[in-house]
């Protein structure tokens, strides 16, 4: 028997009958092919950042946490090999001596490399693609407990393992194609939420990396355009003390002690709402490519998020707009909304389309039931896809109308995991048995 485990948003707890931690290529086949003998699921748990049960099991848990840190690199070609351990708050310590950077980030890097491709982790900016996309090859113990090399040379098999949600094997290695480092400058403001709809395709196609946040019953967001610079334009970052009031404090401190009030009292939120818009910064900035991309985020909440077809983004929103008030709603947190580009990836929710992502998030100490299905239903309208680690109740049957090669990952994990060792009730739902 080993402890319970319990993830980020404490949504979600499991009591694995067996944890290891192993540190060597050959204790994870030995775990997965004992797994196999006594009828037990593995599982491989990264930083248990999902907010669904998809890291979950009552079987053999592997703790990635001894396979960290650099395989090798080929820095010509902008590549590292990592053990898939890695988290992403230690890839500016080995990327930097080597001249890269990762294209793209999402907003936190508390996540372990394997946990966020498999589940699909993304930032914005529509001329790049998820985390995932940047993977080129990986090592992978399979259900059958024989050691896989996937590369390039076989598209189909790394567009299908990139981003598998833990249902092909373990993965122990992950080769990333990088960029130059590089920059950011970072031009942060407001603006109203009618022109930002109204002009939602030619905002994200201004700039690298647009996103905005609306804060239900305001009438504005908050606008971030990111800009990649070469290293050669110069830093001209906040002092320490500005970031820690803008960062530290508003994104952590203030919000915590005002989620918490309207926690007590739903009625204010409308009020503080407007408040919070009214006195939020207006930034411009430039900075290391990570250090702009990433926030520190320690008030727990839940949340939800759907791709949809980009055009779709400005209907989407309206649509939920008009939910809040019909249902007379009080909700506290922001909606936060990015794209991406259209890529390969078989299980990628930007998988074949240019893609929204909108984001909906409740303080965890509040009942985010009705909201979340209130705005899944809104989603399922537009072809929603909902991120692999984000909270949604759909299952295989909406699946395999919404991807287009739903199909061939079947039968990719028909292949790679006969017998089923890493299923989990999440991955029978959204994957089918
Ligand atoms: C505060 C916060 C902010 C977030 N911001 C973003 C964001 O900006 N963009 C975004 O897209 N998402 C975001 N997320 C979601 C998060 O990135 C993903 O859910 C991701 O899974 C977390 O990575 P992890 O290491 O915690 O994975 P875990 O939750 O630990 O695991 C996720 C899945 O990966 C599998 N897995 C882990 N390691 C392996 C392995 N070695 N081999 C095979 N399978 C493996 C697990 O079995 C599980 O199925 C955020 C989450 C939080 C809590």
């Amino acid at each position: 028997m080993s402890a319970t485990w319990r993830n980020w948003a404490r949504t979600e707890r499991c009591t694995p009958a067996l944890s290891i931690a192993p540190k060597t290529v050959e204790q994870v086949q030995l775990a997965v092919r004992r797994a196999a003998e006594t009828g037990h699921g593995v599982k491989p748990i990264g930083a248990s950042h999902s907010f669904t049960a998809i890291g979950a099991t009552d079987g053999i848990r592997i703790d990635m946490s001894n396979l960290r840190g650099l395989v090798s690199a080929d820095a010509g070609r902008g590549r590292v090999t990592l053990w898939a351990g890695t988290h992403l708050w230690e890839l500016p310590g080995i990327l930097d001596p080597l001249g890269l950077a990762l294209a793209n980030m999402g907003d936190i890097d508390r996540q372990t490399i394997s946990g966020a491709t498999q589940t699909g982790t993304h930032g914005t900016g529509l001329g790049l693609g998820g985390l995932a996309t940047a993977i080129v090859g990986l090592t992978l113990v399979t259900g059958e407990g024989e050691v896989l090399e996937i590369d390039e040379s076989d598209r189909d098999l790394l567009d299908a393992a990139a981003l598998s949600l833990g249902a092909l094997g373990v993965i122990v290695t992950i080769t990333l194609q990088c960029v130059p480092s590089f920059l950011l400058r970072a031009q942060e403001g407001t603006a109203q939420l009618r022109e930002v709809l109204d002009n939602y395709d030619e905002l994200a196609r201004s700039t690298d990396h647009f996103e905005f946040f609306w804060f239900p019953h305001t009438d504005t967001v908050r606008t971030k355009f990111n800009t990649r610079l070469p290293e050669s334009a110069g830093i001209s970052a906040p002092s320490a003390f500005a970031r820690w009031l803008d960062e530290e404090f508003v994104n952590n401190t203030l919000l915590e002690a005002v989620v918490n009030v309207e926690r007590v009292v739903p009625r204010s939120i409308p009020t503080i709402n407007r408040l919070i818009n009214g006195v939020s910064s207006v930034r411009d900035y430039t900075d290391r490519s990570y250090r702009v991309f990433i926030t520190n985020r320690r008030v727990r909440f839940r949340e939800s998020e759907f791709s949809v077809p980009l055009e779709a983004v400005p209907h989407a929103v309206r649509d939920i707009e008009h939910m809040i008030s019909r249902k007379r709603l009080n909700i506290s947190f922001p909606i936060e909304v990015r794209n991406a580009a259209s890529d390969s990836l078989m299980l990628s929710t930007a998988s074949g389309r240019e893609s929204g992502y909108i984001a909906v998030h409740r303080f965890y100490k509040e009942d985010h039931r009705l909201y979340f299905a209130e705005v899944q239903a809104i989603m399922r309208s537009y072809g929603g896809r909902p991120h692999w680690g984000k909270m949604h109740s759909l299952d295989s049957a909406y699946f395999a109308d919404q991807y287009p090669r739903f199909g061939e990952f079947a039968a990719v994990r028909d292949r790679l995991d006969p017998h089923r060792i890493f299923v989990n009730p999440y991955l029978d739902r959204v994957l089918g048995a």
